[in-house]
């Protein structure tokens, strides 16, 4: 085995995982000294939300059910002046990537720090990745101020998560994994991670579809869902992140079903321009060709295979092609706008390539 040179930079965070460890935040807080804390939820997990503020044991001071899909500036406003008028000195986040992403850009705005209770498999929680939108703009950055300082993992909170949702959201997760793998900043021990960060979301997609309430298949989604996210706040993403990044940000796609439909095609498209990575991806699928295993999986999990599904017009397609390529950034294989144009136009009839022959 041959070992490259590389530089890597663990990102500070503290992980408690199990099921049955939601009862330990008020512990958390008290271990980091914060006694005033603001909840966030979505608006449909207001109920969750609200008992969770009655378990805090006196530490929480108000909750805030108004998190939503890609951070609005307005929300986010919102949320601020609900801080300050509670004299909140930390946020409990309570769901997906899109409430844990309002603590972010709070983080961002006003320093104050945050426990993030990850109930998807979106990974954010373990990343330093912010994003907010404005006027139909969505901006991205990485800050260390916005990498959440404890992040509970507690699978008991995630039996009710919607089959498709749990599809979508572990395919997500996979995502970051395959872009992990072949990432310019990819170390062993992401690679591992990384490697099995698939397996885990894999079995534990299937069993949790196939068994919604089975613990053990929530706690192997909820464990790949970590090392995705760990993959994903250490590594930088490619072609496929890009992607997905315009095709929500600008067009509106659901996040998690867009990142599931569209990577068997960039993996098909990357796959000469990273041979072992993409094998390492297919061993962790157990099939000899990954982009094929992912596209069966979609079928398998019963999420959509069409970006047409999704609410995309043939006519956007240029124009998301035009955007994906706007600037330059590391990818295993060179991007023209003629091959994003190819990609997007498989995933919008829903067909997968046949491999290239090797050589
Ligand atoms: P989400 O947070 O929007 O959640 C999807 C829906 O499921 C919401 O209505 C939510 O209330 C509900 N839900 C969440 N957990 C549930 C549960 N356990 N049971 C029942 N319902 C539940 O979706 P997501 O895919 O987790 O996050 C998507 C967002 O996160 C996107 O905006 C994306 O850009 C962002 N994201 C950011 C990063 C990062 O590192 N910054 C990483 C991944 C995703």
């Amino acid at each position: 085995m041959k070992v490259a040179a590389f530089t890597f930079e663990t990102l500070p965070s503290r992980v408690v995982f199990g099921p049955g460890t939601l009862a330990r935040v008020p512990a958390e807080l008290e271990r980091r000294g914060w006694k005033h804390a603001l909840v966030l939820v979505t608006a449909g997990r207001r109920a969750e939300g609200e008992r969770l503020l009655g378990a805090l044991e006196g530490r929480g001071v108000g909750l805030f059910a108004e998190a939503r899909t890609h951070v609005r500036v307005e929300v986010v406003a919102r949320a601020r002046a609900e801080a300050v008028r509670l004299g909140a000195d930390c946020t409990v986040s309570l769901g997906g990537g899109s409430t844990v992403g309002l603590g972010k850009a709070l983080a961002l705005d006003t320093g104050l720090p945050q426990l993030a209770i990850a109930t998807t498999y979106a990974g954010s929680e373990m990343t330093s990745i912010w994003g907010i939108t404005e006027g139909g703009v969505k901006l991205t950055g990485r800050d260390p101020r916005v990498l959440p300082a404890v992040a509970i993992y507690d699978p008991l909170l995630t039996l009710d998560l919607p089959a498709r949702v749990t599809a979508a959201s572990a395919l997500n997760g996979i995502a970051h994994c395959v872009e992990a793998l072949y990432s310019v900043d990819a170390n062993p021990l992401t690679s591992l991670g990384a490697e099995e960060g698939i397996r885990a979301l894999v079995a534990g997609a299937r069993g949790s579809v196939a068994a919604p309430r089975d613990v053990d298949a929530r706690s192997l989604a909820l464990y790949g869902a970590y090392l995705a996210g760990s993959a994903l706040g250490a590594v930088g993403m490619a072609l496929h992140h890009k992607l997905c990044h315009v095709l929500g940000g600008t067009f509106d796609l659901p996040h998690a079903e867009t990142h599931a439909l569209v990577l068997p095609h960039v993996v098909r498209f990357d796959e000469p321009g990273a041979p072992e990575a993409i094998a390492r991806a297919a061993r962790a699928l157990e099939a000899p060709d990954a982009a094929a295993a992912l596209f069966d999986l979609l079928g398998e999990l019963g999420l959509p295979r069409r970006l047409s599904d999704l609410g995309l017009s043939a006519a956007d397609l240029p124009r998301a092609a035009d955007l994906a390529t706007a600037k330059t950034y590391p990818n295993p294989r060179p991007v023209t706008r003629a091959d994003v144009l190819t990609i997007l136009e498989d995933a919008f009839a829903g067909r997968l390539r046949a491999r290239l022959p090797a050589g």
